[in-house]
């Protein structure tokens, strides 16, 4: 079976190889070693020179942190375009924070102008944007929003760039990003557990003001032991080693090689949708470069379409995310994958649509 749903995507035997490395003390002079030789290039994929920290949880873990250490007593703004960036705002109130959403219909970019309306209200401390929205396939213009957030020096800004990081140029230091975010199985195709995150001077700044930041998700916490080469808690050292030599495949790549595959591949996908009589659920200009959420006007079986696509081929798909499901399907493009295979998916799906 191969995984082509957005998430965890497939992982490489080299990567799984490394994953299952034997294990070394967290507090070791080897685990700090390791820790220090991957710091620099982490810096450079962030684009960044904040140290990048590494958490052992999901994503929303370091979600939950940014707003649990980013927002005080002021308000925090929720850009919602899908489900993942919905569901932001709900966890930015079960921290207790006063959270505004900033909702467009599902399929939908957030524009850099509905956030200065927001903004102009006065009283926020943080906004948090989904770069890629993983559910719809929308991937909003980080520099535009950027733009309007320099107006408003005292609002932090958080970015999720879990299903766009590395597939695309994320400059978190020039754009001015406080906190960028990533999860581990889906653009970096490493197994899930892992999240690693930046955060700029004035996110540390304003976390050492904020109360409530608990202890497992505390970016002072972070700081203090990155300043050893080290992390809070024991992190997942198989996470580290796999990390390790993603960044080994990543580098000898070459950083603008793995962003252009990823354009080649996701245009692949594209001239499939058009010239197969699909439409596409996002706008022009706001396509995801990692995923391609095809809308489903031809009204096809998609549960068939799903289930013929594995038993016949091996490969698995996503039907439509929560209320999309039947009305869209996903094809990824991210992680390892190539003309070559994306080509062979492509032809899988002609196989199941035409039989
Ligand atoms: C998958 C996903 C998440 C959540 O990641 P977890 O690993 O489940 O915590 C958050 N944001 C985006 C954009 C995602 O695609």
């Amino acid at each position: 079976m191969k995984l082509f749903i957005p998430g965890p995507v497939q992982v490489s035997e080299k990567t799984f190889d490394a994953f299952c490395k034997p294990m070394i003390g967290h507090r070791s002079n080897d685990f700090k070693k390791l820790y220090g030789i991957i710091q620099p290039k982490l810096q450079e994929l962030f684009q960044t020179t904040q140290p990048v920290f590494l958490s052992t949880s999901s994503a929303w873990g370091v979600m939950e942190g940014a707003i649990r250490n980013l927002v005080g007593a002021g308000k925090v703004l929720n850009c919602m375009c899908g489900a993942f960036s919905d569901k932001w705002l709900d966890v930015s109130k079960r921290c207790g924070k006063e959270a505004v959403g900033l909702q467009v219909e599902w399929g939908q970019p957030i524009r850099g102008e509905q956030v200065r309306e927001h903004l102009k209200q006065g009283g926020f401390d943080a906004v948090t944007l989904i770069h890629n929205e993983t559910s719809t396939g929308v991937m909003s213009n980080i520099a535009e929003i950027a733009e309007v957030l320099r107006d408003f020096p005292e609002v932090r800004f958080i970015v999720d760039s879990v299903s766009s990081f590395s597939v695309v140029p994320i400059a978190m230091d020039a754009l001015g990003i406080d906190v960028l975010l990533t999860g581990s199985q889906k653009a970096l195709a490493m197994p899930p557990g892992l999240a690693l995150f930046a955060a700029s001077t004035r996110a540390m700044e304003r976390a050492a003001t904020v109360k409530g930041r608990g202890y497992y998700f505390d970016f002072i916490e972070f700081q203090k032991n990155q300043a050893e080469d080290m992390t809070p808690s024991t992190p997942s050292i198989s996470h580290i080693y796999a990390l390790q030599s993603k960044l080994e495949d990543i580098f000898s790549e070459g950083i603008a090689a793995r962003h252009a595959r990823h354009a080649a591949t996701n245009d692949l996908v594209h001239e499939w949708v058009r010239s197969r009589g699909f439409d596409f659920f996002a706008p022009e200009g706001f396509r995801s470069k990692s995923l391609t959420c095809v809308a489903n006007n031809r009204d096809i079986d998609v549960a068939a379409l799903l289930s013929n696509l594995k038993s016949r081929h091996g490969f698995i798909i996503d039907g439509g995310y929560g209320k999309l499901k039947g009305k869209t399907f996903r094809l990824s493009n991210m992680g390892d994958e190539t003309i070559s295979s994306v080509g062979e998916l492509l032809g899988a799906l002609d196989d199941c649509l035409t039989a």
